[in-house]
Parts: structure tokens; C-alpha cells; sequence
């Protein structure tokens, strides 16, 4: 949301192309917000949000791709556990 005026972003402001990449970067990477740091936590919630880093062989073996999900987030989640 734009503080100034509640309207919703069309894109995170914190969020930045890498010159001369196809690649993108959070400038506020080590003080993201909560949501940030642990997002995605479920298959089923990036179904929801159509996510576009799902594979086709995740939705044809969903416990699998959880695994593999919780192996990707687990850096992430350790740091919550340790603040
Ligand atoms: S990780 Fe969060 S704060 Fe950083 S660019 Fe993405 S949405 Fe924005």
C-alpha cells in the first residue's frame, strides 16, 4: 500500500531489477518483513496465489514437493527460531 494514500502497489517498492540481468533483488533483504522470510510455507499456499515457481511434477506429487519446499525454507525459518 502507498503510505500516503492506502492505494495498492502494482509492485513491492523494496524489490530491484539487477542492472543488465534478468534478475531481481530485495534492497531490504536482511530486514524483510516476517511474511517475507517465511512465504511460501505450503504447496497449497502457492496454488493459491499461482505461484509461478511451481512445477507440473509438484501438483502430480504434492507431499514430495512439500518436502523439497521445507528443505528451500529452512534457512529462513531457522533465523525466525533463533530471533
Ligand atoms: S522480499 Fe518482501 S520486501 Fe523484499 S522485495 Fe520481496 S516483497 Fe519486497
Amino acid at each position: 500500500m502507498q503510505p500516503g494514500t492506502g492505494e495498492p502497489l502494482e509492485q513491492c517498492p523494496w524489490l530491484k531489477k539487477v542492472l543488465d540481468q534478468n534478475m531481481y533483488t530485495c534492497d531490504i533483504y536482511y530486514d524483510r518483513p516476517d511474511d517475507c522470510k517465511f512465504y511460501p510455507s505450503t504447496l497449497d499456499e502457492m496454488v493459491i496465489d499461482e505461484c509461478e515457481m511451481i512445477e507440473k511434477k509438484d501438483l502430480v506429487n504434492p507431499k514430495q514437493a512439500q518436502k523439497e519446499l521445507d528443505l528451500i525454507m529452512e534457512d529462513s525459518r531457522v533465523e525466525f527460531e533463533e530471533n
